[in-house]
């Protein structure tokens, strides 16, 4: 018998036959590694991201480990991040031989706050990395501006940000080299992979040769320059494409159920809904709050079968990364301290909706 009652997952795939149809062509294709899907595909985030140049990575974090080398910075170098982010954003910088700079964020949108960036530049900064989180971009016009003054490198990580833009600009093209994750639980998923996009040429053929093997195509045994292997397989690059031809109703699916909850739970005096910036477009990764009840409730709602999840643990108070720590990083507290996430996928209906925020509403108002 499992002891798993979890009626409401907190995530679930928008995935059938189209995929399984695309799975088929690859194999008929008799080639498993990138190939023509994986040509297809790039062409396609090429057109909706607004980038010159697309290549692929195993997944997010080697992704930003691969644009992050491919930058050459030098060793030792400082890399201003928000301390707010996925683990994978810190640990990619440090693999890479840089030493993390750990800054805050704004507690309403969860974004950099990039007044602070500028008192954490040294003499030995060489990069910031922006990160656009839970569905929205992070000031990145600001961001490049400081960037350009002090002679900067600027990575976003965008794992989370497919479709998102800045003033009408796709995020992950704006800085000099972008990463975007295909991980089962962003937007649109490969099971693992991630696109890094960029629009320096020469930056792009240092990526394609880090890649594979240090040799420019596949078929010779010289190897001109160091490298390693960061493909993925054609099936993989089929999943994609048909999941962007669904991506327009992921988007709307997403914003419709966002409007559900937000329809009930904006009302609430202790639920601060995570707001978006007027700079940005939205496309909701999950339902994203803060309230001070958060362990009650988590407790509460996971009782009645519903996932929920945390908001990420600060960066400069993990196991591992607290000894780059310089920098007061409050608000990255409080959001872990009350950050809540609700389900947003495809298979969740509305009933479900109305079910989890009827909980809820009860709950807060005991
Ligand atoms: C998911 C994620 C990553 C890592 O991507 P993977 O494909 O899971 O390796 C990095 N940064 C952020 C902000 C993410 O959300």
């Amino acid at each position: 018998m499992s002891l798993d009652t979890t009626k409401i997952v907190q995530n679930d795939l928008f995935i059938d036959d189209k995929e399984l149809e695309y799975i088929q062509k690859s194999i008929d294709q008799r080639w498993l590694s990138e190939g023509a899907f994986a040509k297809k595909f790039s062409e396609e985030i090429s057109k909706i991201t607004d980038s010159n140049y697309v290549t692929f990575a195993p997944n997010g974090t080697l992704g930003l480990f691969l644009a992050l080398i491919a930058l050459d910075l030098p060793k030792e170098s400082e890399i201003i991040l928000p301390s707010f982010t996925f683990y994978a954003s810190a640990t990619a910088c440090i693999f890479a031989g840089l030493k993390p700079v750990f800054i805050d964020v704004d507690l309403d949108t969860c974004n950099l706050v990039t007044e602070k960036i500028t008192s954490a530049i040294t003499n030995n900064t060489s990069a910031i990395m922006a990160i656009h989180i839970y569905g929205q971009s992070c000031n990145i016009e600001h961001i490049l501006e400081i960037a350009k003054e002090h002679n900067l490198k600027v990575i976003e990580d965008a794992a989370q940000g497919f479709g998102v833009r800045y003033k009408g600009r796709h995020v992950g093209s704006i800085g000099d080299v972008g990463v975007f994750s295909f991980f089962s639980d962003k937007v649109i998923t490969t099971g693992e992979g991630a696109a890094i996009v960029t629009n320096n040429k020469s930056l792009f053929e240092k990526i394609l040769l880090l890649r594979n093997q240090g040799r420019p195509s596949a078929g010779t045994f010289i190897h001109p320059e160091l490298g390693m292997n960061f493909r993925i397989t054609d099936i993989q690059a089929g999943i994609g494409l048909s999941q962007l031809n669904k991506f327009p109703q992921i988007i709307e699916d997403r914003l419709n159920k966002f409007a559900l909850y937000e329809k009930t739970l904006c009302s609430i005096p202790s639920i601060q809904v995570l707001k978006i910036a007027s700079y940005s477009n939205f496309i909701p990764f999950r339902f994203c709050f803060r309230t001070d009840k958060k362990e009650i409730l988590c407790q509460r709602l996971n009782r009645e079968g519903i996932a929920t999840r945390s908001y990420f643990f600060p960066m400069h108070l993990q196991p591992k990364l607290k000894k780059y720590t310089s920098h007061s990083c409050r608000n990255s507290e409080i959001l872990y301290e009350e950050g809540v996430c609700l389900p947003i996928h495809h298979h969740l209906s509305n009933n479900d909706i109305e079910f989890i925020c009827e909980k809820i509403s009860l709950l807060l108002k005991e």
